[in-house]
C-alpha cells in the first residue's frame, strides 16, 4: 500500500510539472515596446508581481522604486506626441523581493526559479539592442530608470564615471554627459539638483549610485552595447507631476544636440 501510494504521488508530480519546478510564465513578467527613435528605456524595479511562491529574497535591496514604471511610459508618449516617434521600453512586471534585475544572474536571485524571468527581461534588452545598433549605427541611448531615496531632492546619473557612454564621450566630450545639454543639465536647468553638477571637472560619481549591471552590461564599452546612463530620480523627484514632461524635454534637447535625430 505504501509503495503504491509512493508511486502515484510521483506519478502526480510528474504530471504537474512536467521538467520544470516553476509555473509562472517568463514571457508575461516582462512588458516590452518597439520603439522608433535610438532610445530604449528600462525598468527594472517597479514591478509587484511575485514568481510562483518563490520566497523573498535574504540579501540585497528588495525596495520598490516606485512611479518609475509610470514615468518611463509616460515619457514615451510625449516623445511621441513631440517627435512621431517612440523610445523602445523593457518594463520588469516582477518585484525586486524575488529577482533582482539589476544585478549579475548569480546575484540576482536566490532560487534557480527565478532564472527564467530573468532571462526574459535581458534577453528582450539584449534583441532590442541589437536591432537599435542594426538600424542606428551612427548611435543611440540607453537609458535605466531607478529610484532612489537615499537623497529625495537629488537625482543621480550612473555611467560608471563615463564608462558605459564611452562612444558619446569620445566624440563630444564630458558637456554630452555634465553640461547644460546632458540630460541632468537640462534636469538642473528647471529646477532639480542632480549629481554630479552641471559643468563639474570629474565624471566622478556617488559611489551608491554608479551604475549597476545593466548599464555595465549594455554601455558602449561593450562591443555590443549602446551609449548607457543610468537615471536615480530622488523620491521628491518622482514625486513631482512635471518630472514626465521635464525628463521628455530633457531627452529632446539631448537628442538633438548629439545628433540621435538625424534621418
Ligand atoms: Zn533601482
Amino acid at each position: 500500500m505504501r509503495m503504491f501510494r509512493q508511486a502515484l504521488l510521483s506519478l502526480l508530480a510528474c504530471v504537474a510539472l512536467p521538467g520544470a519546478a516553476f509555473a509562472y510564465d517568463a514571457s508575461a513578467m516582462v512588458v516590452s515596446t518597439k520603439g522608433s527613435l535610438p532610445l530604449i528605456l528600462t525598468v527594472p524595479h517597479d514591478g509587484a508581481e511575485p514568481l510562483d511562491a518563490l520566497p523573498a529574497r535574504t540579501k540585497g535591496t528588495v525596495v520598490r522604486d516606485a512611479g518609475t514604471r509610470e514615468l518611463a511610459e509616460r515619457v514615451a508618449t510625449l516623445l511621441e506626441a513631440r517627435l512621431g516617434k517612440r523610445p523602445y521600453i523593457v518594463v520588469a512586471r516582477f518585484s525586486r523581493k524575488y529577482l533582482d534585475a539589476n544585478r549579475p544572474e548569480q546575484e540576482a536571485m536566490e532560487s534557480q526559479d527565478a532564472l527564467p524571468a530573468y532571462r526574459a527581461y535581458h534577453d528582450q534588452i539584449t534583441a532590442y539592442i541589437a536591432e537599435i545598433k542594426t538600424k542606428f549605427p551612427a548611435g543611440a541611448l540607453m537609458v535605466d530608470v531607478h529610484g532612489q531615496s537615499g537623497d529625495p531632492d537629488t537625482t543621480f546619473r550612473g555611467t560608471r564615471a563615463g564608462l558605459t557612454a564611452k562612444t558619446l564621450l569620445g566624440r563630444f566630450g564630458q558637456p554630452a554627459l555634465q553640461g547644460e545639454k546632458s540630460i541632468t543639465g537640462v534636469l538642473a536647468s528647471k529646477g532639480y539638483p542632480v549629481h554630479p553638477a552641471v559643468g563639474a571637472e570629474s565624471l566622478r560619481e556617488d559611489p551608491r549610485y554608479a551604475g549597476g549591471h545593466t548599464v555595465a552590461t549594455y554601455g558602449s564599452h561593450q562591443p555590443q552595447g549602446i551609449d548607457a546612463i543610468q537615471l536615480e530620480f530622488g523620491r521628491n523627484h518622482r514625486a513631482n507631476t512635471r518630472l514626465a514632461e521635464d525628463l521628455a524635454d530633457a531627452l529632446v534637447v539631448f537628442m538633438t544636440e548629439y545628433d540621435l535625430l538625424r534621418k
